[in-house]
């Protein structure tokens, strides 16, 4: 077969991007490169990158300290095995992660992406039940608006109603509780955990571990809750003896304001994911944190090992860059930096509240949301949005920012004001075509 010569063709008819088709392609920008919060288009436009690429870019594009860190350790070995090998920048990171971790996560697995990171998280319950001959405890309890992956026991626990849908019959049945209600921020009200205190009476015998985001939850809904409710999940689970899964990759490195989210709570996980702004955005790396008494029961069982080893396990060059990532957030000033955003998100965004088309606008930390009334015309508001010189990734009714902390006031000025700007253009026609919400 020849294939076409044109590259941005090529491109269309056999590259899959995420979430699309390749017989009917969605438009792709074509990006040469990346610096600081700019995206550099082929033909020499700029976009300012409002959503830290997946929300992982914390420092901007291409930042000098996270490059040198991939040249340094890629001069010295890309990758080597972790089975029976070790090397300098896993045990630096593991060293770094222990320091900020929520307190009580002694122990860490490298993954390799965000959903890994719960599929083993999952597995790590799954295999402490086993141990304590626990067996038939092979359930989870989460809550409905959840968002944890793509592999399979991840798509589990992710909102019921969500895309996942299609997989429906092969997935295991879990438990849902309500989607949270008491917002963050608002008076606590001591219904809203009602149905989960139900729920785990009722079925903590056949569960494994409840399964989390704490406080945001990111791609099931950009919602955020009241921190009581993981106080009361907390005790919960405490009560009942069932190890609690905290799903950090979106919220860990600061994104809500705390390094992480469940500081906001003052409540530490059994097991906790980490991912996504974990390398600062470059490489793809993520880790499952847990506790001694999860590591030592899962160890002490049968058949004594953790039954998980990817290829790329600790690949020594994104543990580099992850632990240079760590140690530029920690000499940054971000906890100022988050407070800023956060403060000019909400002076800029809530205007949008007044406009007709507009349900909701939500801020917490670098996190800027708002809701539309309706389900929108998505790519024609990423041509809008490309005209204003932004980047934004808008899905279902929902149009969201999470700028690199480094962002100025005018590049975010200009964000929000792009935000609006859709908002008020009512670019709010269906896309009912899949009907789901695609990130
Ligand atoms: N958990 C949460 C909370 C997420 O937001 C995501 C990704 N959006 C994932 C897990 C999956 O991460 P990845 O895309 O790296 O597999």
């Amino acid at each position: 077969m020849i294939y076409s010569n044109d590259h941005a063709a090529f491109d269309r008819q056999h590259l899959w991007h995420p979430y699309a088709s390749v017989t009917k392609p969605p438009p792709v920008h074509w990006i040469e490169s990346a610096s600081g919060v700019r995206l550099r288009l082929r033909d020499g436009r700029e976009l300012i990158d409002g959503v830290s690429s997946w929300w992982s870019a914390i420092h901007g594009h291409s930042h000098s300290a996270l490059t040198a860190a991939l040249r340094v350790q890629g001069e010295k070995m890309a990758h080597v095995m972790f089975g029976g090998l070790t090397h300098g920048p896993a045990i630096e990171l593991g060293r770094l992660l222990l320091d900020i971790a929520p307190a009580g996560l002694e122990k860490i697995f490298y993954c390799d992406s965000g959903s890994v990171a719960v599929e083993v998280a999952m597995k790590m319950a799954l295999q402490y039940q086993q141990a304590r001959r626990q067996s038939e405890k092979c359930r989870f309890l989460t809550v409905r608006g959840g968002y944890h992956g793509d592999t399979f026991l991840a798509m589990s626990v992710c909102d019921p109603a969500g895309m996942h849908t299609l997989f429906s019959r092969v997935l295991p049945e879990q438990l849902f509780a309500p989607r949270p209600q008491c917002r963050f921020g608002e008076h606590w009200q001591p219904d809203d955990s009602a149905e989960l205190a139900a729920l785990l009476a009722k079925h903590h015998a056949e569960l494994a571990a409840v399964i989390i985001e704490p406080i945001f939850q990111g791609a099931g809904g950009m919602w955020f809750y009241h921190p009581q409710y993981l106080r009361e999940l907390r005790q919960l689970c405490d009560r009942f003896d069932v190890p609690l899964i905290f799903d950090e990759v979106a919220t860990g490195f600061a994104r809500t304001g705390k390094m992480f989210a469940a500081e906001h709570a003052g409540v530490s996980p059994d097991i906790c994911c980490i991912g996504k702004a974990l390398t600062g955005g470059c490489l793809t790396l993520a880790a499952t944190l847990c506790t001694a008494k999860i590591a030592q029961t899962i160890s002490q069982g049968i058949p004594g090992l953790f039954m998980h080893g990817p290829t790329f396990m600790a690949n020594p060059l994104a543990c580099a860059v992850a632990a240079a990532s760590i140690k530029l957030l920690l000499n940054s000033n971000w906890q100022e930096n988050v407070a800023a955003i956060e403060r000019q998100l909400r002076h800029e965004l809530e205007p949008a509240r007044n406009l007709a088309s507009v349900a909701d606008v939500r801020v917490l930390g670098a996190i800027g949301v708002i809701e539309m009334r309706q389900p929108m015309d998505t790519a024609a508001l990423q041509q809008f949005f490309a005209d204003q010189g932004v980047w934004l990734r808008p899905f279902g009714r929902l149009i969201y920012l999470m700028p690199p902390y480094i962002i100025s006031t005018s590049d975010l000025t200009q964000l929000t004001a792009a935000a609006c700007g859709a908002a008020r253009l009512q670019a709010v026609v269906s896309n009912g075509a899949q009907g789901w919400a695609i990130p």
